[in-house]
């Protein structure tokens, strides 16, 4: 009875591991698949193929197409991050993340910079930039404790800087933002200038306008004489006042110039009749075109380029002794027009010939005063040129004279 129990007792255990082991077979497959994965040295979730056939090679095949949808979302996950990171980095703005200790969880490139952060700076306070450090630090604090958007303006160096500190809307953490402004600063300023310039230059005129009137009426005495010279004043003082304003609505009327005035035109009648215009005016004048093109089309307002160009001559005679002396060349330069007027008048010294273009900028004011400019001109050429899309440049010996030169998109291609 032993030798039997013992006998069926040691055939039970030897099906029984038997069974085990074949069913437990693609479970230890299925464990030795994805043990790399479960290790941490694979990074992919793993393919399971199992010897057998049977309901785990189908639970296994249902895992394996569970694995490839994960795998593709993470895919896509990824993707989105790193675009999402590269649309983040190359935005001009600086942008910092930060969780809710206010540590700093992501700050691109732009804010890297301003804010000369060094690798894994955790904190604004560490930043290289110590002071801009300290209020983005400050702004955010608030934002966290708050929950509300806050904003501040910054100088940094030469830049105006406006930070912007603003909770995370979707989860813990604040943002902030770092815009640059220096450029909208400096036209403000500019608006700024050029309003106290134009008023400065306007009253001027007006104060003596005044005076001379308030001495007309206060003295009704005055002989003919003295009467005659003020009254010739006031009239020339007006004028003055006159040229003034129709330069200064000129330079307005060049700002917003509409591009259906730009057609197809041909610089070298455009400035014969320039040319022309000045010698009918100042007959001793000599103005001598020489160009080898026949043609020289551009894409111009045509009254506008005329304009430029009449500005150039009359400060060449303006700024020449009598009778002035005046070469125009014109040359083909690539796909590019060049226009040069050259005159031999007193020159302009080398420090400010970078600014004569620039408004309400004279080299000297009581002569340009006395020949009634107000440091216009130039400015109305040059934004003139700038709407062409080309470039203007002045070249200058004092003494010897100078060359003014327009560099003009051509339309020789278009013919
Ligand atoms: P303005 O009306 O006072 O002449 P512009 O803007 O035309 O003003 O010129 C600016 C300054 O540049 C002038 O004050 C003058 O000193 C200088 N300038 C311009 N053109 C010439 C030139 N051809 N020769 C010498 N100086 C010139």
């Amino acid at each position: 009875m032993f030798l039997i129990c013992g006998a069926i007792l040691l055939v039970h255990r030897l099906f029984g591991s038997i069974l085990v082991a074949i069913v437990l077979s693609p479970i230890q497959q299925i464990f030795n698949a994805i043990r790399e994965f479960k290790e941490g040295s694979e990074e992919l979730l793993p393919q399971i193929v199992l010897k057998e056939e049977g309901e785990f090679a189908k639970l296994a095949s249902i895992f394996n197409a569970l694995t490839c949808r994960i795998q593709k979302q993470v895919e896509n996950l990824t993707k989105q991050r790193e675009e999402t990171k590269e649309i983040l980095e190359s935005l001009e703005e600086g942008i910092i993340a930060l969780d809710p200790s206010a540590k700093v969880t992501f700050a691109n490139q732009t804010a890297r910079k301003l804010l000369k952060l060094i690798e894994n700076c955790q904190s604004l306070n560490d930043a290289q930039a110590f002071e801009l450090g300290i209020k983005c630090q400050e702004l955010i604090l608030h934002a966290l404790q708050t929950s509300e958007q806050i904003s501040h303006k910054f100088t940094l160096e030469s830049k105006y800087l406006e930070l912007i500190a603003a909770p995370l809307a979707y989860r813990d953490g604040a943002l902030l933002v770092i815009q640059d402004k220096t450029s909208d600063y400096k036209v403000i300023e500019m608006g700024k200038n050029f309003v106290a310039n134009a008023s400065h230059e306007l009253k001027t005129p007006i104060t003596i306008i005044r005076g001379f009137a308030e001495t007309l009426q206060d003295m009704p005495k005055l002989s003919k004489q003295m009467q005659k010279q003020i009254i010739e004043k006031i009239v020339r003082t007006c004028g003055r006042l006159d040229k003034l304003v129709r330069s200064l609505l000129t330079l307005a009327d060049v700002e917003n110039v509409s591009q259906e005035r730009f057609k197809l035109a041909d610089l070298i009648p455009l400035v014969e009749n320039c040319a022309h215009l000045v010698l009918s005016a100042n007959p001793l004048v000599q103005i001598n075109l020489n160009t080898e093109l026949k043609t020289a089309p551009i894409i111009a307002d045509a009254d506008l380029m005329e304009l430029a160009i009449m500005n150039i001559l009359e400060n060449g005679i303006k700024y020449s002794a009598l009778p002035a002396k005046i070469e125009i060349g014109i040359e083909k330069k690539g796909e590019e027009v060049q226009i040069s007027l050259k005159d031999q008048g007193i020159g302009i010294p080398e420090s400010d010939l970078e600014r004569i273009f620039d408004r309400f900028y004279t080299v000297d004011k009581a002569r340009s005063r006395k020949s009634g400019g107000a440091g216009l001109g130039l400015s109305i050429v040059k934004t003139i040129v700038e709407k062409h899309h080309g470039k203007v440049y002045a070249i200058s010996k004092l003494g010897l004279g100078s060359t003014f030169t327009f560099v003009l998109p051509s339309s020789f291609c278009a013919r």
